[in-house]
């Protein structure tokens, strides 16, 4: 047949493109050749050190070792992220996102049981133990826990510069990945609207069947040749603007946190990830609410008790300017962006990656054979992202709807209904009169479950007015799992190491390949 997809051509070496190239390689038939284009002259972003636990799926499915993963990215355990300063400006103003979800959750909903109790225990402590064993600092598993096997369930954090070439290693030697070292200069287009080929400054052109758009905030493919509009969701996120700093450890033996820290600020928040050998911080903030200058200010101001004035002062900070939304569609003809190419949202949930490796899952799954079939398998990518789009949206808007700050401008209009989605203010609604629960799942795989939601939603004190009674037999059950999990944090504080002990463990014996 002449419509045959063989040849897929990866423009783009980023995180984005190598992780696609990596999840396309480890699935496809032999026949399929994979060419990855990277700039020689265009730096990677630079920035994206937090992810989910699917990273762990990924790194296995395309057969990186865990062992080799933790040694070469400076990676570290994250187990969720902590909220500070969200709902109030109160110092004890917290709680967590943890990535285990509430005890039994699909056999019953802890959050009417929970209700009565809340003054007394904040809900993430009373349905799971990870919350309680992140604030304590431990691992989520063990030295004798096999690669990629969990205690409580985890994602990572790392070096973004690290893990790019790491990544490209294992694809070019272990994957079989054709790379190509040069500059997309023109794009070429058959008569039916589909790319030919592109030229390359140093390989002359290149051909293909398929074309991935992995060229960054830069959407050379899909944005620049196709002109694929972009639609913004500033009216929601207000966030446009981060700045970043690399913070060395004043003492190398110093904890570091499983969990990715959020602290709120006036016109943004500051996250702060914890590496092996330095933390990653960075406030990410509205332009329209703050200036550069009081941003970088208290940047400065968050490290200072770290590494002490004169060194927060000397720090190179970097600024990243970026529009908050996404591509109209982001599979058109045979073109289909992949990364900061088809969207970004502010970091606030680390969902960038999350969604590089969900759009390169379902092309490896689906990669039509021949072209007839590509315009089929592209409508039902577009509804499935589009659908994740809006969902993460909603969620992140979550975190803002229901502070109670309204110490400036930007809480306040935060929490004004036109900045609020429809169908979050629907949720929201409901969830007034009953708990969030998997009845909001409406669909078989949601990136944010509703155990997510009933986090953010409790931990930032949500209300929902229970006006029946429940039945004796849920209540004991509830009161079982209660107790449960109380018991369970008393026995895994007695197993599971510090989060250091068990990275620098792994990095001098490594864990067992399963
Ligand atoms: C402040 C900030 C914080 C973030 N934090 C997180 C986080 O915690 N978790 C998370 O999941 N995500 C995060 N992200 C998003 C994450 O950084 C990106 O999703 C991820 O790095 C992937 O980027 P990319 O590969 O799409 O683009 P890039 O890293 O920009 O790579 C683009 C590639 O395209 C190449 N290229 C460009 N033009 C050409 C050309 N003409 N020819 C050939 N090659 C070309 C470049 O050389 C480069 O290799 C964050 C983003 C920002 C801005």
């Amino acid at each position: 047949m002449t419509d045959q997809v063989n040849r897929v051509v990866i423009v783009g070496g980023g995180t984005a493109g190598w992780l696609t190239a990596g999840i396309i390689a480890a699935s496809s038939s032999a026949l399929t050749r994979i060419t990855l284009i990277e700039s020689p002259d265009i730096n990677p972003i630079g920035v994206g050190e937090g992810t989910w636990p699917t990273m762990r799926s990924t790194l296995e499915t395309i057969g990186v070792s865990e062992t080799d993963f933790f040694r070469e990215c400076d990676a570290s355990f994250k187990q969720g992220s902590k909220f500070s300063r969200w709902t109030s400006l109160a110092s004890t103003d917290d709680y967590y996102h943890p990535f285990t979800a509430p005890a039994k959750y699909h056999d019953i909903n802890l959050a009417p049981f929970w209700l009565p109790f809340k003054d007394k225990i904040n809900f993430a402590q009373a349905v799971s133990p990870q919350a309680t064993l992140c604030e304590l600092g431990y691992a989520p598993k063990q030295i004798t826990t096999p690669e990629y096997g969990a205690v409580l369930n985890y994602g990572y954090h790392l070096d973004a510069g690290k893990f790019s070439p790491f990544l490209r290693k294992h694809c070019v030697e272990k994957l079989g990945v054709q790379y190509v070292r040069a500059n997309v200069s023109a794009i070429h287009l058959q008569e039916n609207g589909d790319i030919k080929s592109v030229t390359t400054d140093a390989q002359g052109d290149i051909a293909g069947e398929l074309f991935i758009d992995c060229t960054g905030l830069k959407s050379l493919l899909l944005g620049e040749k196709y002109k694929i509009p972009f639609i913004s969701h500033k009216s929601s996120l207000f966030n446009d603007s981060a700045l970043a700093v690399q913070v060395p450890y004043a003492d190398p033996t110093a904890s570091i946190l499983p969990y990715t820290l959020s602290t709120a600020q006036s016109a943004g928040w500051i996250w702060d990830i914890g590496l092996q050998s330095r933390r990653g911080v960075g406030h990410v903030y509205s332009s329209a609410y703050t200036s550069d200058e009081q941003a970088e200010r208290a940047l400065r101001d968050y490290i200072t008790p770290a590494v002490g004035k004169s060194t927060a002062e000397l720090l190179s900070v970097r600024k990243i300017s970026f529009n908050s939304g996404h591509r109209q569609v982001f599979w058109y003809k045979n073109c289909v962006a992949i990364g900061l190419s088809a969207g970004f949202i502010e970091p606030l949930e680390a969902t960038a990656l999350v969604l590089v490796e969900l759009s390169a899952k379902l092309i490896a799954e689906q990669l039509p054979t021949n072209r007839s079939l590509m315009d089929i398998v592209a409508k039902r990518f577009n509804t499935t992202l589009s659908h994740h789009w809006q969902r993460i949206i909603d969620f992140l808007k979550l975190h803002y709807v229901l502070t109670r700050r309204t110490d400036t401008e930007y809480w306040r209009d935060n929490c004004q209904v036109k900045s609020i989605p429809e169908s979050l203010q629907e949720q929201l609604a409901l969830w007034h009169v009953r708990a969030p629960g998997v009845c909001d799942d409406i669909f078989r795989e949601e990136m944010f479950s509703s155990a997510s939601y009933q986090y953010i939603y409790y931990g930032m004190q949500g209300e929902t007015l229970i006006s029946k009674q429940p039945d004796d037999k849920q209540q004991a059950k509830a009161q079982a799992l209660f107790m449960e999990n109380a018991r369970y944090i008393q026995q895994l504080k007695n197993v599971l190491p510090p989060n250091r002990e068990l990275i620098e463990k792994i990095k001098h014996h490594g864990l067992s390949a399963i």
